[in-house]
C-alpha cells in the first residue's frame, strides 16, 4: 500500500480561504519534539493505553479509549488511509489496523504527515520504539536528537567512583553532545516539579547532593530527583548555548500538574534571559496562556501546544486560537509529541493544519487579517521558527 493524502479541510471549505487552505495542505512541517514508533506489533490495550496520556494502567472494561476526542479523530482522519470509511467503527479500525504489521503503517502514515524534519527524543522507549534514523527513512524526512539531561546524569552518576567527578563529567558530556544534538530536554517537571530553587548551584552543593544520590541508591537504579542536581544539568545546558525544551503541563499523573505551570520558572528565565539559549516550553496544556505571556515577555523563549492537540481532536482549534492571544508569532513552534503509534505522528500534523486553518481563516474572512499574513504566520509556526531556533538547514 502506498502513503496516501489527508483532506484535512473536508467539511470546512467555507470556512478557510483557499489560499490558506492551500498554503497549509502543502507545508512541509518540522516537528520539533517526537518520539520513535513501535518496534513490534502491538495488541488493542497497548493501543488504547498509548491514546490515554495521563493513566499508565489498562483500559478498563467498562469502557474503551476509542470514545475519547483522540479515538473519534483516529477513526476519522487516519481510518480512510487505512482503506476503511470515514467513522469507521473503533472494531472494524481495529481489525484492520491488526492485519498490517508495524511497518506498513510506517510507511502508510509517517509520509502522509508531510513533516520534513524531525526533532526526536530517543531517551525514553528505548527498547519498544524505532530509532530517529528509522523515523527519517519510513517518511523521507530529516531527522535530528534531543539530549535528555536526568538521563544524562544517570549515566554519568553511574560510572563516578567518586561523587567530586560528577560535576566536571556532566560539564564535559553537555559539552560533547552540543556539538551535534538539536538541543537538550529536562523533565524537572516529572522528577521534582518546577517550583524549585532555580538560581545556580555551587559545584560543592551538587557534589553534595550527588553524594547523597549515590549513597542511598544502587547504581542500577539511579533517578536524577534532586532539584539541586536537575538546576546544574538546567544551567550546565543553557550554557552550552543550544535550545532546551523544559515539559510543562499535561503529562501522566505521575507528575503534579499544579507543579508544572511555566510560571514557576520567571527565576530561571530572568537569569537565563542573557545566556543566548532558547528555552523551549513543551506541550504546556492546559498552562498555554501562561506559556504565551512568557513567550511575550522573554526573548528566548519559546513554547508549543503539542500532545494537546491529537489530545483535544474536534477541540484542537479553540487550543490553537488560545495560543495566539498575546504570543509573538517567531515564538511559537509546531511538535506532535508523538510517541509510539504513527496514528499520533500523522494526526498531530492533520489537526494542526485544520485548526490553523480555521482559527486564521476566520480572522482572515472577517477582514482582521489578510491573507498573505495568515500564510506567512503559518509557515513561520510550522517550520520557520524551528529551523531558526535549532540552526536547522
Ligand atoms: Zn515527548
Amino acid at each position: 500500500m502506498t502513503s496516501g493524502t489527508v483532506d484535512v479541510f473536508a467539511g470546512v471549505e467555507h470556512e478557510v480561504p483557499s489560499m490558506l487552505r492551500e498554503a497549509l495542505t502543502g507545508l512541509e512541517l518540522v516537528d520539533h519534539h517526537v518520539h520513535g514508533t513501535y518496534a513490534d506489533d502491538i495488541t488493542r490495550n497497548v493501543f488504547e493505553q498509548s491514546i490515554n496520556e495521563g493513566s499508565p494502567d489498562p483500559v478498563p472494561a467498562f469502557m474503551s479509549m476509542f470514545d475519547s476526542q483522540l479515538g473519534f479523530a483516529i477513526r476519522r482522519w487516519v481510518a480512510p488511509l487505512l482503506g476503511l470509511a470515514p467513522h469507521a467503527s473503533a472494531d472494524q479500525y481495529w481489525t484492520r489496523r491488526a492485519s498490517m504489521s508495524s511497518q506498513e503503517l510506517d510507511s502508510l502514515l509517517l509520509p502522509a504527515a508531510r513533516v520534513t524534519g524531525w526533532i526526536v527524543d530517543e531517551s525514553i522507549g528505548l527498547d519498544a520504539l524505532r530509532s530517529p534514523g528509522d523515523l527519517a527513512s519510513a517518511s523521507g524526512a530529516d531527522s535530528n536528537r534531543l539530549v535528555r539531561l536526568e538521563r544524562l546524569a544517570e549515566s554519568v552518576a553511574a560510572e563516578c567512583a567518586d561523587p567530586a567527578e560528577f560535576v566536571d563529567r556532566v560539564r564535559a558530556a553537555v559539552a560533547a553532545e552540543s556539538a551535534d544534538a538539536a538541543g537538550f530536554k529536562s523533565i524537572a517537571a516529572y522528577r521534582c516539579g518546577l517550583d524549585i530553587d532555580w538560581s545556580r548551584p555551587s559545584d560543592d552543593a551538587v557534589t553534595a547532593a550527588v553524594s547523597a544520590w549515590l549513597r542511598t541508591t544502587p547504581a542500577d537504579r539511579l533517578r536524577t530527583v534532586d532539584p539541586v542536581i536537575i538546576a546544574f544539568l538546567v544551567h550546565s545546558a543553557v550554557d552550552r548555548g543550544r535550545p532546551l525544551q523544559l515539559h510543562i503541563g499535561l503529562g501522566d499523573r505521575d507528575l503534579d500538574l499544579d507543579r508544572t505551570n511555566p510560571l514557576h520558572l520567571l527565576p530561571l528565565l530572568r537569569s537565563t534571559a542573557e545566556s543566548g539559549s532558547a528555552v523551549m516550553l513543551l506541550h504546556c496544556w492546559p498552562f498555554h496562556r501562561e506559556a504565551g505571556y512568557l513567550a511575550q515577555a522573554f526573548d528566548h523563549v519559546h513554547f508549543d501546544i503539542g500532545l494537546a492537540i491529537n489530545f483535544v481532536g474536534a477541540q484542537s482549534a479553540q487550543v490553537v486560537r488560545e495560543s495566539f492571544e498575546v504570543a509573538p508569532f517567531a515564538k511559537q513552534l509546531y511538535s506532535s509529541d508523538a510517541y509510539g503509534l504513527p496514528e499520533l505522528h500523522l494526526l498531530g500534523s492533520v489537526l494542526w493544519r485544520r485548526s490553523m486553518g480555521l482559527a486564521l481563516g476566520e480572522w482572515v474572512r472577517r477582514g482582521d487579517w489578510s491573507a498573505d499574513d495568515a500564510v506567512r504566520v503559518a509557515q513561520m509556526i510550522g517550520a520557520e521558527n524551528a529551523r531558526r531556533v535549532y540552526t536547522l538547514r
